[in-house]
C-alpha cells in the first residue's frame, strides 16, 4: 500500500478513478438523504476504498484539505470530523 503522503500520483492508483462519484458523495448538498440510504452508499463505498492501494495518501489529502463533504480513504465525514476532534484533544489516531 503506498503511504507516502507527498507522492502526487497517487489519483493515478485511485480504486475509484473513472468512477462518477455517486457512492462517495451525496446525490445532492440540496436534498438530503435519508440515514439508511446515506449508510448503504457510505458502506459501499468503503468497499471499494478498502481495495485502494492509495488510502492512506487520500485520506492525508482529506484531513489536510479540510474536505467537509464525501467518504475519502475509507473514512466518512463524520468519521473524519471525529478524528480531529480526537487529534485536537491530543488523541493519535490510527488510520485502518
Ligand atoms: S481511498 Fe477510496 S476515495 Fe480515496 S482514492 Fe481510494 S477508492 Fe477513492
Amino acid at each position: 500500500m503506498a503511504t507516502d503522503p507527498n507522492d502526487s500520483n497517487w489519483r493515478l492508483r485511485a480504486a475509484c478513478k473513472g468512477s462518477n462519484g455517486e457512492l462517495f458523495y451525496p446525490k445532492s448538498a440540496l436534498i438530503k438523504e435519508s440515514k439508511e440510504v446515506r449508510q448503504r452508499r457510505e458502506e459501499l463505498a468503503k468497499r471499494v476504498c478498502l481495495r485502494c492501494e492509495v488510502r492512506l495518501c487520500c485520506l492525508d489529502w482529506a484531513m489536510r484539505n479540510g474536505e467537509v463533504v464525501g467518504v475519502w480513504g475509507g473514512k466518512t465525514e463524520r468519521e473524519r470530523r471525529a478524528m480531529l476532534k480526537g487529534s485536537k484533544k491530543g488523541v493519535i489516531f490510527q488510520v485502518g
